[in-house]
């Protein structure tokens, strides 16, 4: 029943905006509402009129920079709000509306604007931040990435987080994801640092756990580790930190211990009643074989490199042992190595196709991140048709 009534009601809606998007009056979106709203209410005039004030109410406005021109609804013996010319009470206000959630237009204005009146709307601050919550959501799902990172960034202004509901800890985590996948790793650092100095409690946890992830992938452990406790102690229940906690101690260089947490995860959560079953089946594999499951998730985590990583996977296993390198002795007794003529035919072939250089000093010791160029299955299919070139230590390197 009410299934029925959210799905009438969001068509009814969608038509309401684009009429009132038309010219922004009253008079004339009633108008709409009593010739064309009847349509997406089963022929309902009654509810299709009684609905107009009420949507009308909590529209944001293009010509007022987006705030609302909300109407009072008139007192009973009043003529109503509707123009039927009839009391209040014995018109609209006869008509049950069930309920109706008081952020629906801002949310469904906010999947209809583009471009720089999407970035004024948001800028106006005034969107609630459930229509930011959900908009964003429903963007990040239809595929429109940008727009739900944009739409987000506005929920997770960090000049203020009181506005912010407890709700919006997936929206949190969908903003970092996203972060993340688009290569904004600084922006990601940023935000993180924010919400663990500034933020609200409920979303500590969650930085936590990214963090761990950060330090984790810039290998320094000693961080890694303090940022993993500290999670510990403010979720203890959270299975994303069985996950983390095995891929620490691997990169720790301690398997065994990673395994036996992973067992203790295991058992720990299993009792837990809310628990998805695929979880469990991952701490199971985890603790089986540590390191096998978390290379596994990773080359499943990126779909769309997904084929080019197995095969270079498949490569490593069948590949036969490099030819020695030539190395001098040096007169000071350490290794000095000379890049021979075909090495440095190799490196030129190699660096035609990939797009970093290598600089000691930077994060990755390369100038940006492969990863997140273009398409990394270019580099990476090329590599996979020439194995050979691994043979070259400046390609290794890279
Ligand atoms: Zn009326």
């Amino acid at each position: 029943m009410l299934a029925e009534w959210v799905e009438r009601l969001l068509s009814y809606a969608s038509g309401a905006l684009e009429a009132i998007r038309a010219d922004e009056t009253f008079p004339a979106f009633m108008q709409w509402a009593h010739a064309e709203g009847v349509n997406y209410v089963g022929g309902d005039e009654a509810l299709a009129v009684a609905l107009a004030p009420v949507l009308w109410s909590q529209t944001p406005l293009v010509r007022l920079n987006f705030a609302r021109e909300s109407l009072a609804p008139p007192n009973r013996n009043e003529p109503c709000w509707c123009d039927s010319g009839r009391k209040y009470k014995q018109c609209c206000d006869k008509v049950q509306l069930p309920p109706i959630p008081d952020h629906l237009m801002w949310m469904l204005s906010l999947r209809e604007f583009k471009g720089e009146q999407l970035k004024a709307a948001l800028a106006s601050a005034l969107a609630p931040a459930q229509a930011l919550l959900e908009a964003g959501l429903i963007s990040a799902e239809a595929g429109s990435r940008g727009r739900a990172q944009q739409i987000m960034e506005s929920l997770f202004d960090t000049s203020d987080w009181s506005r912010l509901p407890e709700q919006a800890e997936p929206g949190f985590e969908l903003l970092l994801d996203l972060y993340q996948e688009r290569g904004f790793t600084r922006k990601k650092a940023l935000l993180l640092d924010e919400v663990l100095e500034r933020g609200p409690a409920f979303l500590r946890g969650v930085a936590l756990e990214h963090q761990c992830l950060l330090h984790l992938d810039s290998d320094d452990l000693g961080s890694a580790r303090a940022a993993f406790i500290r999670a510990q102690q403010t979720l203890p229940d959270s299975p994303t930190l069985a996950y983390i906690e095995a891929m620490l101690l691997l990169h720790e260089g301690q398997p065994e211990e990673a395994q036996d947490r992973a067992r203790f995860w295991w058992r720990r959560l299993a009792k837990q009643k809310d628990i998805e079953p695929g979880q469990l089946e991952f701490l199971a594999d985890l603790a089986e074989n540590p390191r096998a499951t978390l290379a596994e998730q990773m080359v499943n985590s990126d779909e769309s490199l997904s084929d080019s990583l197995a095969s270079l996977q498949a490569l490593f296993e069948v590949l036969t042992r490099p030819p020695r390198l030539a190395l001098e002795t040096q007169e000071d007794g350490s290794l000095l190595f000379g890049q021979n003529a075909e090495q440095a035919v190799t490196l030129g072939l190699w660096e035609a196709v990939f797009p970093a250089r290598i600089e000691e000093e930077a994060a990755l010791a390369l100038d940006i991140d492969p990863w997140e160029t273009q398409d990394p299955n270019d580099w990476l299919q090329q590599l996979c048709a020439c194995p050979e070139w691994l043979d070259t230590p400046a390609v290794c390197q890279g």
